[in-house]
């Protein structure tokens, strides 16, 4: 990643920021989140300021839109999770705050967050968004007025479409190394916009294969299942998100254990180190001492519509 991070490329066609805006940004710091430096530079050249609030803690987030409303905070940048919690909060009876003009979601992944839910739940809030992937970086960007999961492809972004997989290739811009038809992980498909912006466009109808986000990467249920099954004691593996209601999504690597291996203690955390130690995005030295990645032992899978279990589950809270 040049040391710009592209801003310069996002700033002159994507227009969410202007001077005199203030952005309190709510994507979380840190090496696993580029995304969070990414919008205070953002902000910076466009000669708005930054409000870094990085990572909330549990029951601060109030305590953060108050400041924020105290601050003259007018617009958001937030990863999936807070645009959750902030449509949660301004659901049903609670009025949307008086003082946000703009969110600004997505970035180096997409952001499936229906838009007819922020319509519903902050009316009158302009939405920005940006669509990449981590090793593509920011691919494409939409605005007011665009058509959903339609995205502009950034000038120095190329996108082909192979029957329905997306592939970027980044041109113009110095990087090394360089990326060519890299396979980003998305089907999409060629795209009109009805605002009307000329150039290319995609539509972005979802990831390829089963996944989620997590520390800021897009996560494939395959790859933690295949890593969980180089492990002889592991027959069969399954990923469950369970939605925490917090900030981040808790993820259980279920696993069926060999005849004969005890499920202790010892056995989930061998499998736990292996698998994260054995997967390229995945930070160890985060996620070890996260309890958002768990691994636990079942006598059964679940069971999906097809005859094999599903990669990935999304546990109901009821
Ligand atoms: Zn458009």
């Amino acid at each position: 990643m040049p040391e710009d991070m592209f801003v310069e490329e996002v700033r002159g066609v994507w227009h969410a920021l202007q001077p005199g805006d203030v952005l309190a940004n709510f994507f979380p710091a840190g090496r696993s989140w580029p995304t969070h430096a990414f919008y205070n530079r953002l902000a910076a050249r466009c000669g708005a300021s930054a409000l870094p609030v990085g990572d909330l803690q549990d029951g601060q987030f109030d305590r953060w839109l108050t400041f924020c409303e105290e601050y003259g905070v007018n617009a958001i940048a937030a990863p999936p999770s807070v645009v959750r919690q902030l449509l949660r909060r301004y659901g049903g009876s609670g009025r949307p705050p008086w003082w946000l003009r703009k969110l600004l979601i997505g970035g180096a992944f997409h952001d499936p967050t229906p838009e007819r839910e922020i319509a519903h739940r902050l009316p009158g809030v302009q939405v920005w968004q940006l669509y990449g992937s981590a090793e593509a970086w920011m691919v494409g960007h939409r605005g007011p007025g665009c058509e959903e999961d339609v995205f502009h492809l950034l000038p120095h972004q190329y996108a082909e479409i192979d029957g329905d997989r997306i592939l970027v290739t980044t041109t113009e811009v110095h990087r090394a190394p360089p990326l060519i038809r890299y396979l980003i992980g998305d089907r999409g498909a060629p795209a009109d916009c009805c605002c009307g912006r000329s150039g290319r466009a995609l539509r972005v109808l979802g990831p390829i294969e089963p996944s989620v986000v997590f520390q800021g990467h897009p996560i494939w249920a395959r790859e933690l299942v295949d890593l969980a099954l180089e492990n002889r004691d592991v027959t069969a593996a399954q990923v469950v998100v369970i939605p925490s209601g917090g900030d981040d999504e808790h993820l259980e690597l279920r696993v069926c254990l060999a005849d004969g291996v005890p499920d202790d203690q010892y056995t989930r955390e061998w499998i736990r180190y292996q698998v994260l130690s054995g997967h390229l995005a995945l930070d160890p030295a985060i996620a070890e001492h996260s309890e958002s990645f768990q691994v636990v032992a079942v006598d059964r899978l679940h069971a999906g519509a097809h005859e094999e279990p599903p990669l990935l589950v999304t546990e109901r809270v009821e």
